[in-house]
């Protein structure tokens, strides 16, 4: 055998987002891989956004958790045998069901889970163990989503495909920053409006990237959407735009809905009022949906986390059923999710308020997956949803939980509440990929070390019910193991040997094609029946396919309803009458600002994952709030200066940025620090935990908060090669660089010893040192065998800073030469020396200075002709509206210069 002949690519998904990027791995050997994008996958035809391109970064086994753990008698978490592990993880559920029955018990799984993953959970919680509390993290995603599906359409069934997007001649999108949390799909609908002229409509209460490629931006007050779909229907009906064959054949409610919509959202003026933009913009919206028909609304986390988030899906859904405009090529309402699986959790009914296989807790359906599983304890009832399921925690109810593949300490709302009582439990079991996260540090009893993504082998669902083959293309580290296996096991000692002797993946998903079709003949949307008995060769070469799939279409379906058929008892759609939006919690003179939520574009969830990578960490690398001069000005905020941000629940300290993307009255922050990335930045622990009384997702996107000053004496940052804990005394964001660590610091008083904040031992070492008391200006370096070690640089006036981009390469250098170490303490180059400045394209590396270079020399003055000189913005897109403001910004410098 030829062990020099390089690994062959394996075809794969990307565990980020819901657009389910195919991707090529090809492992280098060493634990590592080379990742590109799958040219053949529909999803992404190659494409892939600045995270994917990233993956192969996030691979290291640092902060791996590679053996089964157990606390000791002495509360000390110790290393132990699987068996015992197991064996201590089915005791604490037995005695536990025992003494308090199964309504005692939950999981918390993750729509990171593969579908055979989930499967087997959901399988053993709501058939062996009697209970129907598993609930997912899915549920803070799209739970809205799927309520206004089942509403409407009597199953939770997504109408379209991508393929509608490169077909529509409208594309609406409202609570969705696809172009960073989407990318891939966000530069197709860009090339469909470059190619085609579609037209894109952003609905937002906040400026994003995906505005700037808007033709119309309708930026709403938090909460309004429905009022703005509600006034759309009103305006169809009024301008003679209702499909009345279509209504009158398929569906049914209409003329109540319009009844309500017509209380709530009267006419364009009403609508321009309440929803607090112009009503020329409300207007010309009305009047670009009323004559496209090729039109469709994507969604996500800006209609889904919400109070009404079920109102707002059906308002829209309203507005799609009365024009017809469902399956049909290029129209529907269209949720994007945001989880790699959130939709194949959904199939499998890995939300408490399902079964399995897209049925619910009615007789038939409990009778039908009784007989099918065998299943000795059936759940007779829906389980706890998320937020209901920790507070069940709070008031003893629940006494035995499993986490699974994801971070609730962080996530949830009122995450520090959530940390805190996950310490009441008598048996918290988590699994996971880390060592450390929030909540395996949350007083854990059982720690299980799981596969990583690219050790993992099952299937996911895209947005558009694509189902994808994850493939392994490493060796699990250590002794982890796939969570399916973990399951199952316990289920096994828990005396249901038959049930789960699951010896692969690929068994797995028989019995859930199986199930699937079981009894079904078209009386339930998902069916995968065409793909039940597939022998393991044939499913390791499984081809991504869209649901349906039955033995009579077994080459999938693209859109559903394109005859009109639903899957509600008289096979009608249903108009659902949308109540008067308000917000769960108002603002007060205490709380007077909306915080609302989100992502930034190279971070995905509690960074876990991306937080590994130099490239991605390079781009945002503090968390932050985002508020208007106006009100800065007011609560005494300047920009780049620090935050104290409050809410009932909880407060963090933050950078400002003044920006003109929020509105007055509102502002944002992103949700992806964690107490192992902050010392200060839990963002999650603000949020207030109201919750959509049909789906349960809480209300993510308007927390009342107050926000108020914090004075720190020195900013700064340090540097070192490996990784340190960071100083207990300073504020802090822990930065990814390449071969080190980097900590963006503050300091309220300045230390007596300041050398102590470089982290790292002076024996032998070099230390170098420059201070400027007058200026507040302290910087040393530390350099060991002619290599830079580490370095602090702290100033009063952030100005003084350099940028630490220069500074990160001479960490990496083997040796420093002369001129290295002579400027070193500049943190600066050389004179002549290239900076690139702060990151924007992270899929290539190119900063800011290089882009604002390369406008100044007067070679470049388009985003695409930055493409060509740099690269940059020419993969997948996501930085090009930074580009094009660093373009504009310059232009505006260069005609301005000449007259200073
Ligand atoms: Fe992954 Fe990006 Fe594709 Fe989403 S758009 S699946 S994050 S590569």
């Amino acid at each position: 055998m030829d062990t020099t002949a390089p690994l062959p690519s394996v075809r794969t998904t990307c565990p980020y987002c819901g657009v389910g990027c195919g991707v090529l791995a090809r492992a280098d050997g060493s634990g590592g891989a080379k990742i590109e994008g799958d040219p053949d996958h529909p999803a992404n035809f190659g494409k892939l956004c600045s995270k994917g391109s990233a993956l192969g970064e996030t691979l290291s086994l640092d902060g791996r958790l590679l053996h089964p753990m157990v606390r000791d008698g002495h509360g000390v978490l110790t290393r132990t045998s699987w068996d015992t592990a197991l064996g201590k993880v089915a005791d604490g559920f037995r005695e536990t069901i025992a003494k308090y029955g199964p309504n005692s018990v939950a999981f918390y799984v993750s729509g990171q889970l593969l579908t055979e993953d989930y499967y087997v959970a959901n399988k053993l919680m709501k058939g062996f163990l009697g209970s129907a509390n598993i609930d997912t993290n899915s549920r803070l995603c799209m739970a809205s989503s799927v309520a206004g599906h089942k509403r409407a359409f009597g199953s939770d069934t997504v109408p379209g495909c991508y393929d509608d997007l490169d077909q529509a001649d409208l594309l609406v999108l409202t609570g969705s920053n696809s172009a960073w949390c989407h990318p891939v799909l966000h530069q197709r609908m860009l090339r469909n409006k470059q190619r085609r002229a579609a037209k894109i409509v952003v609905i937002d209460p906040r400026q994003t990237s995906t505005s700037d490629d808007a033709d119309l931006i309708l930026q709403i007050k938090p909460g309004t959407d429905s009022i703005l779909f509600s006034g759309l229907l009103v305006h169809l009906a009024a301008a003679n735009c209702i499909d009345r064959g279509y209504v009158s054949m398929f569906t049914d409610g209409y003329a109540e809905a319009l009844a309500r919509a017509c209380h709530i959202a009267p006419d364009a003026d009403a609508v321009a009022d309440r929803c607090g933009v112009p009503v020329e913009r409300v207007q010309t919206f009305f009047d670009w949906f009323s004559q496209t028909n090729r039109a469709v609304t994507l969604y996500s986390q800006g209609v889904n986390q919400s109070a009404q988030g079920t109102d707002k899906v059906c308002a829209i859904i309203n507005c799609h059923l009365a024009t017809g405009r469902i399956g049909k090529p290029g129209a529907g309402p269209f949720s994007l999710t945001g989880q790699p699986n959130a939709m194949g959790g959904r199939e499998v009914g890995g939300l408490a308020n399902q079964l399995a296989a897209h049925m619910g807790f009615d007789p038939p359906s409990r009778d039908r997956v009784q007989r099918f599983w065998n299943a000795p304890a059936l759940a007779e009832t829906e389980g706890l949803k998320a937020v209901e399921l920790f507070d069940a925690i709070e008031s003893g109810r629940i006494k035995a939980l499993w986490i699974v593949a994801t971070n609730p300490a962080v996530s949830l709302p009122r995450a520090n509440a959530v940390r805190d009582l996950l310490a009441k439990l008598d048996l918290l079991v988590v699994s996971d990929v880390l060592a450390r996260t929030d909540t395996t540090l949350a007083g854990v009893h059982v720690l299980l070390p799981a596969e990583a993504w690219g050790e993992k082998d099952g299937t996911v669902t895209n947005s558009e019910r694509r189902i994808s083959r994850q493939r392994a293309f490493l060796d699990p580290p250590g002794e982890a193991k796939p969570d399916w296996w973990m399951m199952a096991q316990v289920g096994q000692r828990l005396g249901f040997k038959e049930a789960f002797q699951f010896t692969s993946a690929a068994s797995i998903f028989d019995e859930h094609a199986r199930l699937s079709a079981f009894e079904n003949a078209g009386t339930r949307d998902f069916d995968i029946g065409g793909l039940a008995g597939l022998e393991p060769a044939a499913f390791d070469v499984l081809q991504p396919v869209q649901w349906p799939l039955t033995s009579d279409a077994p080459h999938g379906t693209d859109r559903m309803f394109a005859n009109g058929k639903y899957f509600t008892s008289d096979l009608r759609a249903k108009f659902i009458p949308v109540a008067q939006p308000r917000l769960a919690d108002a603002t007060s003179q205490t709380y007077p600002l909306i915080l609302n939520t989100g992502r930034v574009r190279d971070h995905w969830h509690t960074m876990t994952r991306t937080g590994k990578s130099a490239r991605l960490s390079a781009h945002i690398e503090e968390p932050y709030i985002e508020i208007c001069s106006q009100d800065a000005q007011h609560f005494g905020l300047i920009d780049q200066g620090f935050a104290r941000v409050s809410s009932v629940h909880g407060s963090a300290t933050v950078r400002v940025r003044i920006s003109a993307a929020v509105k007055p009255g509102e502002v944002f922050a992103p949700i992806h620090w964690s107490a192992e990335t902050s010392s200060d930045g839990r963002i999650g622990g603000l949020v207030q935990p109201a919750t959509d009384p049909v789906s349960g997702q809480p209300e993510m996107k308007a927390t009342p908060v107050s926000v108020a000053p914090v004075e720190f004496a020195r900013q700064g940052f340090l540097l070192m090669r490996g990784s340190q804990p960071p100083p207990a005394t300073a504020w802090w964001s822990r930065v990814q660089v390449a071969d080190g660590t980097g900590y963006r610091l503050a300091l309220k008083s300045t230390p007596n010893a300041l050398p102590e904040l470089l982290c790292v031992s002076d024996e032998g070492a070099e230390l170098v040192e420059f201070s400027d008391e007058a200026h507040g200006i302290y910087r040393a370096v530390h350099i060991r065998n002619n290599q830079l070690e580490a370095c602090v640089f702290l100033a009063r006036d952030p100005a003084a800073l350099p940028n630490w981009e220069w500074l990160k390469l001479q960490l990496r250098a083997t040796a420093l030469d002369p001129e290295q170490r002579r400027t070193l303490l500049s943190g600066r180059a050389a004179e002549g020396g290239a900076e690139s400045g702060p990151i924007v394209c992270a899929c290539f590396g190119v900063g800011a200075a290089d882009i604002q270079n390369a406008v100044k020399s007067g070679t470049c003055d388009t985003v695409d002709s930055i493409g060509t000189a740099l690269k940059a913005g020419t993969n997948c897109g996501s930085c090009r509206p930074e580009i094009r403001k660093l373009i504009a910004a310059c232009a505006v410098k260069i005609v301005l210069e000449p007259a200073q």
